[in-house]
């Protein structure tokens, strides 16, 4: 709402634009059966509106871009380090930072550093490149989501915390020592972006203070929880995005983020931290996998560009607007039938499949099978998180264990779309709800031996 009580537009105006393309019906119908009718096979070009992940995907602002012009090359010790360290430690309140091409190759360093095959690293839910990273060192990754987390349909304010209790439990039942670190996802990506509160993250704390465990977050969307916390926790309405970030933080001993999500950049990462020996040793392999410590795997220009885009993002006004323009789209498809996870999330509306789509078993693929119609019908690309990236097959059983929760995710990237393509979104939504019942499943052709969601293959049945 604007203070004439106007719903708010977008609070920015193009100065730039990149045309799309329209394509036809029939060519729609090739262009997804030469992709083995999976989405991620597309040629980009060729999408209308693309939903696919809001990593990496924002538009960057007019200070963004000439920040870009005012990269400082230098091998080592560039301006732009300088300028990124000093924003950091004013938002985050870490002393040292450590630069990285993306989130991934922060959590790999941070892992190699503290972790071992015995370790165990609870969260409230860990993303799935961080229990990669955990597992490729032989290290186990737990998650401690609390139980309305997994409810696709009840309400609750903070989904994304943790289940303090479990900790304490597991503490108790493992022992401190095999515990290098608590991570805590902040919003909880991969339990539907849902955000975690400042209670929440002070009781953690609290928790491990006495074992001497470090609190590390995963902090890619801090900017959206901190907005979620101002709006639903009490005691937050007034205080300011920057002061609750900075209150967020000073419970935890580091973070690692990837800067492709709130930190509106294409590309960029960092790992912060209070802990001088770990950063110390961070150092030292940050040199051996993504260069000298004042660039790591990024240029001059990419750093002053993720300064000038965390600043960007606790803008109080982008983010009203960013919550607000996923939560009514959200409310929007709801509008026109379409079951959507409940509350609707920081970064993109979850379509509960098993709900919309009850008569495609999912050993046909109905997330997949709704990914498929939305661009044959509107040119729309969203992504499929259930049978096809999830199904796991029981080692001892040799069963196939399909996962709970059958959805598809719409990512809305930020600062791209209007109001006017989301509406799109819906209307093409509205025609798939009046043929829901004639759409029909799929049948896999072709699948990798692992992460097969990226390039299965498929035909209709
Ligand atoms: C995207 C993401 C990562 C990994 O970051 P990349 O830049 O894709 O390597 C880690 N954690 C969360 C919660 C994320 O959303």
């Amino acid at each position: 709402m604007t203070d004439n009580g106007a719903p708010m537009p977008e609070p920015y105006k193009i100065k730039v634009v990149e045309p799309i393309a329209a394509t036809t019906r029939e060519e729609r119908q090739a262009i997804l059966e030469a992709a083995g009718y999976n989405v991620f096979g597309i040629p980009a070009e060729k999408v209308f509106v693309d939903l696919l992940t809001d990593s990496g995907t924002s538009a960057m602002s007019d200070r963004q871009w000439s920040g870009i012009m005012m990269g400082d090359e230098a091998y080592a010790c560039s301006r732009n380090f300088y300028r990124l360290t000093e924003t950091v430690q004013r938002l985050f309140g870490f002393k040292h930072i450590l630069p990285t091409h993306q989130g991934r190759a922060a959590e790999h360093i941070l892992f190699a550093t503290i972790a071992h095959s015995d370790s165990q690293i609870p969260s409230n839910t860990h993303f799935d490149t961080t229990r990669a990273n955990i597992e490729h060192i032989g290290a186990t990754a737990v998650d401690f989501m609390i139980p309305e987390g997994t409810d696709p349909e009840t309400y609750h304010p903070f989904k994304g915390n943790i289940d303090l209790e479990r900790v304490e439990e597991f503490i108790k039942e493992v022992g401190p020592e095999v515990i290098p670190i608590c991570m805590l996802t902040v919003t909880n990506n991969a339990g539907g972006g849902q955000p975690v509160s400042m209670e929440n993250i002070r009781s953690l704390k609290e928790l491990l203070r006495p074992h001497n465990i470090p609190l590390f977050i995963d902090a890619c969307r801090f900017a959206e929880n901190a907005y979620f916390i101002k709006e639903r926790e009490a005691g937050y309405g007034t205080h300011t995005i920057p002061e609750i970030v900075r209150e967020m933080f000073s419970y935890a001993d580091g973070c690692t983020i990837s800067t492709k999500k709130d930190g509106l950049v294409n590309i960029g990462g960092f790992i912060a931290t209070n802990i001088d020996d770990l950063a110390e040793a961070m150092r030292n392999l940050l040199i051996l996998y993504e260069g000298f410590p004042t660039y790591g795997g990024l240029a001059g220009r990419d750093l002053e560009a993720m300064a000038i885009g965390l600043e960007e993002a606790v803008d109080e006004r982008h983010l009203a607007y960013r919550v607000a323009q996923v939560r009514m789209f959200g409310e929007k498809l709801a509008g026109v039938g379409v079951p959507v996870l409940q509350p609707i999330g920081g970064h993109a509306v979850y379509i509960d499949v098993k709900r919309f789509l009850p008569h495609i078993p999912q050993s046909k693929f109905p997330g997949q099978a709704l990914t498929t119609a939305l661009y044959i019908e509107g040119g729309i690309r969203a992504v499929e998180l259930g049978t096809v990236a999830f199904t796991k097959v029981d080692p001892e059983t040799g069963e196939t264990v399909y996962p709970l929760l059958e959805l598809v995710r719409l990512a809305v990237p930020r600062r791209v779309y209007t109001q006017a393509h989301l509406d799109y979104v819906v209307q093409v939504f509205a025609e798939i709800v009046k043929r829901k019942d004639e759409l029909r499943g799929l049948r896999m052709t072709y699948e990798a031996p692992f992460l097969r969601h990226f390039t299965a293959r498929f035909e209709p049945i």
